[in-house]
């Protein structure tokens, strides 16, 4: 089965071809990926009206080079996909309406992918997960942690009562005067400060449930900055390195309670495995918390690549090949929404039981 896939949800205009072969596995036969940061970076964060013109002008031409660069014509597809949502609804529309046309045009069937459950089923792309696994996710607009059960059948059991992790980076960056998106400069200055210059705030932690806050976290380093104005070079870099190890040991703990979850719940598996996708994944100091929580807790740690961490469209083609291939078509009048939890009882369950 080869799918084609769309993601046009925030400020990522892309176009990807995805197989799936008949033993499961997966591959990529073309992934484009067009960012707007440019277009966006002069108003410090994404502008929906900018974000869904950028996408109606250039996605056409994207879906055009996948194919070409995979050396197919659309009458070779066998099933279309796009995220329909959670997002931006103006670029959702974009997206949806490319392939509800596509659709329609060619006959092949339409998946309407839940942007969230392409991140959850990314790793599956790469090669052979097994389900249940446990997955964080954490990027610009998410930081959640879902048990992924099976295709289509999410549990999530934490998410952020406030900002979300990606937003902490960013809007720390926004204090320091860093460019946005701030996320890697952050880090890369973080690298040369001192973590236990500024001993900031570690929300939730010691709490019960997997939830998380950052909002309070913001507030002292826009604290921290005002004590310290005019900053220095070596202030910055302590502030980053200071806020990196409080996000750190956050997480650690947060993270901590999941797997312990986990494994209560799922006696049998043998090999948890931990998957962490979104943009934050990038992060090397959170990385090595990861690893040193998973190796505590007898969990694999599995990160994709991050090209395939942000916003891409190979994981929404991805998504439809594993929905598609169990029967999960949907109809051409499907919705584009901009909210959509991945979990149906989402706010019922959130951190319940854990
Ligand atoms: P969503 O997927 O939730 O709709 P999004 O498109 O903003 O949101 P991504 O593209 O997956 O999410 O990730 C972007 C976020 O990741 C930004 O907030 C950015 O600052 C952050 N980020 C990227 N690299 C790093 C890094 N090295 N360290 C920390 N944060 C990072
Ligand atoms: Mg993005
Ligand atoms: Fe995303």
């Amino acid at each position: 089965q080869t799918i084609l896939g769309i993601e046009t949800s925030c400020d990522e205009t892309a176009a990807a071809l995805v197989r799936r072969h008949g033993d499961g596995s997966g591959e990529i036969l073309a992934n484009i990926v067009l960012s707007q940061i440019k277009d966006h970076a002069p108003y410090g964060g994404v502008v929906p009206e900018i974000a869904a013109r950028a996408h109606a002008r250039h996605l056409d031409r994207l879906i055009a080079e996948a194919l070409t660069s995979a050396n197919l014509r659309l009458a070779d597809i066998d099933g279309i996909a796009a995220t329909a949502g959670p997002g931006l609804i103006g670029g959702l529309l974009v997206g949806l309406t490319t392939a509800k046309a596509l659709a329609l045009a060619t006959g092949k069937p339409l998946a309407a992918i839940n942007h969230l459950e392409a991140h959850a089923l990314t790793p599956r792309l790469l090669g052979p997960v097994e389900f249940p696994y446990l997955l964080l996710l954490i990027s610009g607009g998410h930081t959640q942690i879902q048990i992924v059960e099976g295709v289509g059948r999410y549990r999530r059991i934490g998410t952020t009562i406030d900002d979300a992790l990606g937003e902490a980076f960013d809007k720390t960056a926004k204090l320091l005067g860093l460019p946005y998106p701030g996320g890697p400069k952050v880090e890369e200055l973080a690298r040369q400060g001192n973590p236990k210059r500024f001993d900031f705030p570690r929300p939730l932690k010691g709490r019960e449930g997997c939830n998380f806050s950052f909002s309070g976290l913001k507030t002292a380093v826009r604290e921290a900055v005002d004590d310290l104005r005019p900053l220095g070079e070596k202030d910055i870099a302590d502030i980053c390195a200071s806020f990196e190890a409080a996000v750190a040991e956050t997480m650690r703990d947060r993270l901590g309670r999941a797997l312990k979850f986990f494994k209560d719940t799922f006696p049998e598996v043998r090999q948890p495995v931990l998957v962490v996708a979104g943009g934050v994944a990038a992060n090397r100091t959170l990385k090595a918390a990861f690893e040193e929580v998973c190796r505590r807790g007898g969990f694999s740690l599995l990160v994709p690549p991050p090209h395939l961490c942000t916003d891409n469209a190979a994981m929404v083609a991805w998504a439809g090949a594993e929905r598609l291939a169990i029967g999960l078509a949907d109809p051409l009048d499907a919705p584009a929404k901009a909210r959509w939890p991945l979990d149906p009882d989402a706010k019922r369950l959130t951190g319940a039981g854990v």
